[in-house]
C-alpha cells in the first residue's frame, strides 16, 4: 500500500461563513428546534493556539460552535491599533476547518453598527477596577456592547473567555449576570509560547529583539507569586516586580494584586484569592498578563 503523502492536510468540512444576521439567525434556530446546544467563541481573528483552545473547550461543552471573527472598531481609542489590526482571514478559514466548527459569524462594521446606531452599554464594577479601564477608559464598553450584541445574535447556552484578558473576563461574566442573558460564560487558562510568553495576536507586532525580553512579563509573575506564597510582604514583592519589568525595557502601565474575584485592591496576602495583573508596553507593543497567586 502506497504511503499517504504527509504534506496532505485533512481538512474537515467547511465552517458555514455567515455575513447577516437573518441567515445566522436561521441556522441557529435550525439547529435548536433540534434539541441541540449552541456554544459560542468571541474572537478578533489572526487566531493562534489560545483562540483554538478556547473553540476546542467550546467543542467539549456543546453540540454545536460558532466562532465569531469581528475586529470591533468601538473598542479601539483613535489612537490604537484598529487599522492595523491583524487581520488573516484565509489562515482562520483554515484552522477552524481542522477544528471542525460548525459556522463562523463574520458581520461587518455596517451590519453591526449600522446608520444611526446609538445605544452602548456602561458597564461597572469590574470594568472601573482601575486596571486596564485606567488605560483605555474606551475599551470595556466597547467589548460589553459587541459581546452583548454578538450574546442576542447568537443566543448560544456556553460562551468561552480566555483569562489572559483576565479583567475582560470579570467584566463580561457580570454583564451577562446583571443583563439575564442566559448564556454560561466559561473561562480558560491562558495559553503560552514554551517561553512562557501568553500568546496574543499582537505579538506579532513585537521585533525579533522584542521578542525574546517579552518573556520577561510571565517570568516576573511567577517569581512574583512565588514570593508572596513563601511570605514576602505585598508591596515590597509588588515594587521589585515593576523595577525588575522596566529594567527590562519595558513601560509599566500597572504591576498589581487585586481579589481575583472582585478585582478590588488588597492591602495584604492574606486576602484570597488573589491574582496578579501586568500590562507594559514593549515599544510600540502593548502586553498584558496575569496570574494566581
Ligand atoms: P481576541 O481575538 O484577542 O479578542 O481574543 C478572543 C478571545 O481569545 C478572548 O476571550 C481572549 O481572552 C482569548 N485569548 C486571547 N489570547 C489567549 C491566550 N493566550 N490564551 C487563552 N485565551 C486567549
Amino acid at each position: 500500500m502506497r504511503k499517504k503523502s504527509k504534506s496532505i492536510v485533512k481538512v474537515g468540512a467547511k465552517p458555514r461563513v455567515f455575513y447577516a444576521p437573518a441567515a445566522l439567525h436561521a441556522w441557529v434556530t435550525d439547529i435548536r428546534g433540534k434539541g441541540q446546544t449552541v456554544a459560542l467563541v468571541p474572537t478578533m481573528g489572526a487566531l493562534h493556539a489560545g483562540h483554538l483552545a478556547l473553540v476546542r473547550l467550546a467543542r467539549r461543552r456543546a453540540d454545536r460552535v460558532v466562532v465569531s471573527i469581528f475586529v470591533n472598531p468601538t473598542q479601539f481609542a483613535p489612537n490604537e491599533d484598529f487599522g492595523s489590526y491583524p487581520r488573516t482571514w484565509a489562515t482562520d478559514l483554515h484552522a477552524l476547518s481542522e477544528l471542525h466548527v460548525d459556522a463562523i459569524w463574520a458581520p461587518g462594521v455596517a451590519t453591526m453598527y449600522p446608520d444611526g446606531f446609538a445605544t452602548k452599554i456602561v458597564p461597572g464594577g469590574p470594568a472601573l477596577a482601575g486596571l486596564e479601564d485606567k488605560f483605555r477608559p474606551h475599551f470595556f464598553g466597547g467589548v460589553c456592547t459587541v459581546v452583548a450584541k454578538l450574546l442576542l445574535q447568537v443566543t448560544p447556552q456556553f460562551a468561552t473567555f480566555g483569562e489572559k484578558d483576565y479583567q475582560q473576563l470579570k467584566v463580561v461574566t457580570a454583564m451577562t449576570r446583571d443583563l439575564g442573558i442566559p448564556t454560561k460564560i466559561i473561562g480558560l487558562p491562558t495559553v503560552r509560547e514554551k517561553d512562557g510568553l501568553a500568546m496574543s495576536s499582537r505579538n506579532a507586532y513585537l521585533s525579533a529583539d522584542e521578542r525574546t525580553v517579552a518573556p520577561t512579563l510571565y517570568r516576573v509573575l511567577r517569581e512574583c507569586a512565588r514570593r508572596l506564597n513563601a511570605g514576602s510582604p505585598l508591596a515590597a514583592t509588588l515594587t521589585e516586580g515593576e523595577e525588575q519589568i522596566a529594567h527590562a525595557g519595558f513601560a509599566v502601565d500597572y504591576f498589581e494584586a487585586r481579589h481575583a474575584e472582585t478585582l478590588a485592591p488588597i492591602a495584604s496576602r492574606k486576602a484570597s484569592p488573589v491574582r496578579l495583573l501586568v500590562a507594559a508596553k514593549l515599544g510600540r507593543t502593548r502586553l498584558i498578563d496575569n496570574i494566581g497567586v
